[in-house]
């Protein structure tokens, strides 16, 4: 016995010896590699030991390794094995204790050269985007010229933007030659899809069939008029943005709106707009949801765009604005009838009431939708209504979780959701070798809180819990490494310049 207990000891020492030497050659072996740099792509990537999530609900598992050749994930590997990996990387980052998810996918943003007539940087923005862990931005109009440059510059490096699918603008038209012919110029123009709002119903649904017959996208902003969401589910609509033409579809009769309504007028549409689920039928809006996800149509909610409405105070009080409200954006967010969306001049404590109830109905009505197997995604739709671009995103993953969804799909509504509504399901969306390397590194556990994807400084008890971590640390875009802290730095720095040259105007 006593002779067995001296071999045992033996070995115990040899195992531990051999843990401490292969510990010493891993951080060797770290330290000598070269830690990615910020905007740069290098031929071999290793993100080492960290924890994965993939895009599609899974669980969370590792540690792994991902091996990343230029532009794709080329593998996964247990971590155990990563000395083999990364004698042969260019670049490493370590992501111990850390957590990789795939690159996040802004189903809704706009680009905003001069909010109020005030000049905004788009590196601005793309910063912004990139820091909240925006790998894939679905824009929503803008310039084809303009907007092919952006694509091309994105996709080489040249500038640090989120990879960038293109929506064009449809203008209308008074004949259906006039309204085929737009939608045939937007084909032509190299979109992927075309934005449509504040059309009417016969002229969305010959824009909507053809579309369909050239294989362009649709993203429908249906408010309240005479088409609604089955008109979307008929015409095959990619995604429904926001969420007024579902409960409108859904009521009995019309909504009770008081004689002296304007639907003219931002305040008393935002207004009754927040009573509008409340009178919705039950029985209608699961028949509703029904025909959207039997005809594949998704819905983008863009809950944080309408946040303002149920809680102003907390809209007016975003810390982020401290350090990142670009004076453009703060301008153009003073209330005025000239700014889309800056209708709170005679706003009320009953409006905020009313729209506490609407948020909560229609969360409910997005977590059915998804029940009964649609497609739910994420979209900011910042720029607008006090909210600044990727900030209104992250909060867009919480309002997720509010609704109803474990964090879990949350992420999934992220990633994989809207790549599937893309139609890029195969390309981006989930950590998976043969994917486009669209990851991000998150300092901590978003799991266990979403609010430690916001970077650091905007929350004194959230930093304190942090202990100086936390945050997105590396977003990564195919293959190019952008180090978030410094993207906000850079963020920052463009604020406070802007700030100066107009208070010198
Ligand atoms: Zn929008």
């Amino acid at each position: 016995m006593a002779q067995k207990n001296r071999y045992r000891i033996h070995f115990m020492n040899v195992i531990r010896l051999i843990t401490i030497i292969s510990f010493i050659s891993s951080t060797t072996l770290t330290a000598q590699k070269t830690t990615a740099q910020h905007g740069h792509r290098v031929a071999s990537l290793v993100i080492f030991g960290g924890i994965m999530v993939d895009g599609v609900g899974t669980p969370a598992e590792g540690p792994v390794d991902i091996v990343i050749r230029n532009d794709r994930i080329e593998r996964i590997a247990r971590s155990s094995e990563k000395a083999k990996y990364m004698q042969s990387a260019d670049a490493v980052i370590d992501a111990r204790g850390k957590y990789v998810l795939p690159g996040f996918i802004n189903m809704h943003n706009h680009i905003h050269a001069a909010p109020a007539g005030v000049p905004q940087s788009l590196q601005y923005q793309f910063n912004l985007w990139l820091g909240a862990g925006i790998t894939t931005n679905r824009l929503l109009g803008g310039r084809a010229k303009e907007v092919r440059k952006l694509i091309r510059q994105s996709e080489s490096g040249e500038i640090a933007a989120p990879r960038i699918i293109y929506y064009a603008w449809f203008p209308g038209g008074k004949t259906e030659d006039e309204i085929r012919s737009a939608v045939r110029r937007i084909k032509a123009s190299g979109a992927t899809g075309m934005k449509c709002w504040g059309i009417d119903r016969d002229t969305f649904r010959i824009a909507a069939d053809e579309a369909r017959k050239l294989g362009l996208q649709i993203a429908h902003h249906v408010g309240v008029e005479d088409a609604n969401a089955l008109d979307d589910a008929d015409m095959g609509t990619t995604t429904i943005e926001h969420w007024y033409g579902i409960p409108d579809a859904a009521l009995d009769g019309v909504q009770s709106f008081p004689a002296d309504f304007n639907h003219a007028d931002e305040l008393d549409r935002f207004r009754y707009a927040g009573r509008l689920w409340r009178e919705v039928d039950q029985e209608k809006l699961r028949t509703v949801l029904q025909r959207l996800v039997e005809k594949g149509v998704a819905w983008d909610p863009t809950f944080a765009i309408y946040e303002a409405s149920r809680d102003l105070q907390r809209a007016l009080t975003n810390p982020a604005f401290a350090d990142y409200l670009h004076p453009a954006l703060k301008r153009f967010f003073t209330p005025s009838p000239e700014h889309h969306g800056s209708f709170f001049a005679g706003w009320s404590n009953t409006d905020e009431v009313y729209w506490k109830e609407n948020y909560a109905i229609w969360m409910r009505a997005v977590r059915d939708f998804e029940r009964l197997g649609g497609v739910v995604t994420t979209g900011e739709d910042a720029g607008y209504i006090y909210q600044i671009y990727g900030f209104a995103y992250l909060r867009e993953l919480q309002l997720h979780e509010e609704a109803g969804f474990h964090p879990l799909e949350v992420i999934r509504h992220a990633t994989y959701n809207g790549a599937r509504a893309l139609g890029m399901e195969h390309e981006i969306g989930r950590i998976k070798a043969g994917f486009s390397a669209d990851l991000i590194v998150v300092d901590g556990n978003p799991l266990a809180n979403l609010q430690i994807l916001l970077p650091q400084g905007l929350n004194p008890v959230l930093d304190q819990q942090r202990d100086g971590h936390g945050g997105i640390e590396w977003t990564i875009k195919q293959g190019f490494t952008y180090h978030a802290p410094t993207l906000f730095k850079q963020a920052r720095e463009i604020v406070r310049e802007a700030r100066k040259n107009l208070a010198e105007q």
